[in-house]
Formats: structure tokens, sequence, C-alpha cells
């Protein structure tokens, strides 16, 4: 397929052309959450930039497997799978079985990218759903001589491995650097090198997720996960692989390390790092305790929040940003997004009020077109783009002042360019109604089916109901009279 697109590799640090390895089919991997608690708006960053990538890409016509997995097994508090493991932690806090912790927040996760208007992966693996997968691929890498046993635990030789591979790869840092950022063994250490990572970790007594293997009854390493379910479903080489920069470091650079010991090829064609949400200028993070969940940001529930504001405002100031430069959060900053994406909608709402005239348009749509994608084919430029739809804006509202003329067939091309970009691309909905009236008409509608849920006894269909709306800003008050409806 014919393509004009350009995408920074993280691998060469460079703008590269596009070219997928199979022509109609695309494979892509990104690191998913791990589910041990509420993802961050951080996280959701990150998964909204893979959904803008995602969406583009289908839109230019590619078939697409995406692949993003759930972390729900194997990853210790440390990246080189030291200390506890998070959801034996926090099971034992909440009084929930570990997969009740899975369950829980990976429901809470789909329910807030929904949210979010992000489309669904076509494939979403748990790493606990492929332990077999995992012990394969560890017996691989043992056979091929880049792993030993020590006491039931395996560990991945680095020292052996950079013999035949470029262990800096990713981020082009020196071997001694990442030495001696690494601590020195001691005499309790079962690893033979300091860069040695763990690939399955023998699983002590009180550890609850544990398997059997070849070596011990255990639990795979954090890294190995995501080798074996990208290998599974996409190959031994796929297109692209995604995550946020605070993975390229340990997580892909293992990643990497584990598929060429295990396949001799290096997994993806094209790396992608999605940058970092901020608060302040330090990274929002769970361990910082500065995360905002996303439905503290949609209610305004938060001590450094002035106000709510909805998901589709919050999905267009992230898309504001492009996805390789850092995004501060603040509540100025979310303002103006919140202002921007009105007055988007507000413009389009106009379309349908727009009078066609005779004469010549003031708009050239292919232009418009033309510009639009390449910045797109820049590296998914969703700001410049955005800059693009600005400018339509205000033509959509001097031609609705009478100031400049559109024709008919333009006028039906701008419709189908906003479908385009604005909704498909840009993923955004629509939630400023036009008329109260309509408004009115579906707020009855959904406040009918919400009684016939409490009538059922479905409270938590009910209690949904009721959230959703808040979240994009609409108040349910229960009262003797029946239920109203407000604004927020
Ligand atoms: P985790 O659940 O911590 O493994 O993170 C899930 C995804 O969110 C990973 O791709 C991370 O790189 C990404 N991520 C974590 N913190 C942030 C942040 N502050 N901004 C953007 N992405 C983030
Ligand atoms: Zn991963």
């Amino acid at each position: 397929m014919e393509n004009n697109l350009y995408l920074y590799n993280t691998l060469t640090r460079k703008k590269e052309k596009f070219q997928p390895l199979h022509p109609s089919l695309v494979g892509m991997y990104v690191c998913g959450p791990t589910v041990y608690s509420d993802v961050h708006l951080g996280n959701c960053r990150t998964f909204v930039s893979f959904d803008l990538i995602f969406r583009y890409l289908k839109h230019l016509g590619f078939k697409v497997r995406y692949v993003r997995n759930i972390t729900d097994a194997g990853h210790l508090e440390g990246d080189n799978d030291e200390g506890d493991d998070k959801f034996a932690k926090k099971a034992k806090l909440e009084q929930l079985e570990p997969m009740e912790i899975v369950q829980k927040y990976t429901l809470g996760f789909h329910d807030v990218l929904r949210l979010f208007n992000t489309l669904p992966p076509s494939i979403e693996p748990t790493a606990t759903g492929h332990i077999s997968e995992q012990i394969e691929m560890v017996q691989q890498i043992i056979a091929n001589g880049y792993a030993y046993e020590v006491n039931g635990t395996v560990y991945f030789d680095v020292e052996k491995y950079v013999k035949d591979y470029d262990y800096t790869v990713l981020t082009n840092r020196k071997l001694d650097d990442m030495l001696n950022n690494t601590r020195e063994l001691g005499g309790q250490d079962e690893k033979h090198g300091r860069l040695d990572f763990a690939l399955w970790i023998k699983a002590k007594p009180e550890h609850i997720m544990r398997w059997p293997s070849p070596w011990s009854v255990g639990f795979p390493g954090w890294h190995i996960e995501c080798s074996a379910m990208s290998r599974k479903y996409l190959g031994d080489q796929f297109d692209i692989h995604g995550g946020g920069m605070d993975l390229a470091a340990t997580h892909h650079t293992n990643e990497i390390a584990q598929s060429e010991a295990c396949n001799h090829t290096t997994p993806a064609k094209y790396w992608m790092h999605t940058n970092m949400l901020t608060v302040n200028g330090a990274r929002m993070s769970k361990s910082s305790g500065n995360g905002f969940l996303p439905h503290q940001l949609f209610t305004g529930d938060h001590p450094l929040l002035e106000r709510g504001y909805t998901p589709m405002a919050v999905r267009f100031f992230m898309l504001q940003a492009h996805y390789r430069s850092t995004l501060d959060f603040s509540n100025e900053a979310l303002d103006a997004a919140d202002k921007g994406f009105k007055r988007l909608m507000t413009a389009i709402n106009l379309l349908d009020k727009l009078k066609p005239s005779k004469g010549k348009s003031a708009l050239n749509i292919a232009d418009l077109r033309a510009k639009c994608y390449a910045a797109m084919d820049d590296d998914f430029n969703s700001p410049i783009l955005i800059a693009e739809l600005f400018e339509v804006v205000r033509l959509i509202n001097s031609i609705y002042d009478g100031k400049a003329a559109i024709s008919a067939p333009d006028l039906e091309e701008l419709k189908t360019f906003l479908q385009h970009f604005v909704f498909d691309i840009l993923g955004l909905q629509n939630d400023q109604i036009s008329t109260n009236d309509s408004m009115d008409e579906i707020m009855s509608i959904v406040i009918k089916l919400r009684d016939g849920a409490k009538q059922n006894k479905d409270f938590a269909t009910s209690d949904r109901i009721r959230e959703e709306l808040n979240a994009i800003g609409i108040q349910l008050k229960d009262s003797k009279d029946g239920t109203l409806w407000n604004k927020i």
C-alpha cells in the first residue's frame, strides 16, 4: 500500500518512512497496564497516543493487529524483579484474592479508556493466560545458551548476550555506564552478572500466584511476558512496538535481548515511545502519589483541580501536544483545551445551518486535506492537525456570519473531511449537543432506562448511568417527582 507516513523510530533515533513488513497486515504491540491499581491520567496519555496511531494507520487503509497486554502477574516492585509482588501486596491490603484485584482494576481500566473513546485493541492477552508460552521461551533461551538456573530461578545472562548482540541498541547508552549504575553483587546474590535479570522466579512460600515449571514452582519475570505474547500473536518479527518512554531503558531493552536470544532476530522494526504527562514538571506516577485518577478529573474532586472536565476535553488536551513531547498538567492548560474543544464542536454543530451559495467557495478542500495529511504523516503530529482545524473553525464561523461563501459540493466535502480528521482520526466525540430540545428528549430516554434498571434492582447499571453522565458533565437528581437533570 502506498503511503507517505514517516515515524520516529527510537531504535535508529530518526524519522523513517513507514514500510510495513507485510503489506497486508501491520502488527503493533503496546505494553499495557499493570492492573494492581487504578490507571492514572499519565497512563491514559500513553494509551490515547497509541489510539491515535492505531486510528491513523487504519484510516490510511492498513489492516492492523493491535496487541496490548495486561500485566497481571510477575511484576515486582523493582524493574529488575526485586521487592514484593505488587498484586499480592494490594490483595492483602484490600482483603481480596490477587485475581480479584486483577479483575477489579482491569474492568476499571476498560471503563476509563471507553470514556476516552479509545478503540479496543485487536487482542488483549494477559500474562497469567500465557504461562506456558513464557516457560517455553525461557527453555529456548537456556537451550541457546543465554540463560542459567540457580536454585529454581532462571536468569538472563547479559554478559553472554553482549558478546553476540548490542544490549544498548535502544537507548544508546554505554555498557560501562549501565554497569556503574547498577549495584554491585553481594554475597547473597545468585546472579552471575550485575545486569542479569530474572526470567523465572522461584516462589517464596508466602507467594500466592505460582505455577509449576521445569525449574521450580514460581512465576515469570515481568519482561518475558511481552516477548512471549508478542511472538505468539505477531510472530518473531513485527512492525511496531510501543510504550511509554520510561519503559525503554529496562523493560524494552530486556524484551529485545530476550527475543534475540530466543529467535535470533530483533522483534520489532519500529520502536515508538510516548513522552510523559507531568505535574509541575515531575512525571505523574503511581509511586510518587501525584497521579490524578481520571474520574477525579471528570468530577473536579482533587485538591489541585479547580473544576471538573469532560473526558473529551481531556482527550483534546492530550492531543494538543505531540506524543513525543512532555505534557504538563495545569488548570490553565485544561481550561484552554476545554475552550478550544468547545469552539471546534460548536463550529461542527453549525455545519447543518450553513447555507451554500452558488458562487466560489472560500475554501480549498483539497489543499486543506493535503495539509492535514502532511501533519499526520509527519510522525502523527496532532497539534499541527488541530491548528489546521482551527483555521476551518474560523472559516465556518465566517460563512455562518455571511462573510464568506461555500458551494453545496464543498459543504458536503467539508463534512466528510471533518468526520475523517476530527472523529475517525483524533477520536473525538461531539458531547456538545446543539439544542436544548434534543437534549431534553435524549435525557428523558436515559432517565426512563435508568428507572427500568432500578425497578429490576439492577443498581449496578443505574449507578453506572449516573456516574457516566456525571463524567460528561450531567448531574441526575432523584426527587419525589421523578429524576431531574442539569449540566454541571
Ligand atoms: P504501568 O501500568 O505503570 O506499567 O504503565 C502503563 C503505561 O503507562 C506504560 O506504557 C507506561 O510507560 C505509561 N506511563 C506511566 N506513567 C506515565 C506518565 N506519567 N505519562 C505517560 N505515560 C505513562
Ligand atoms: Zn511490555
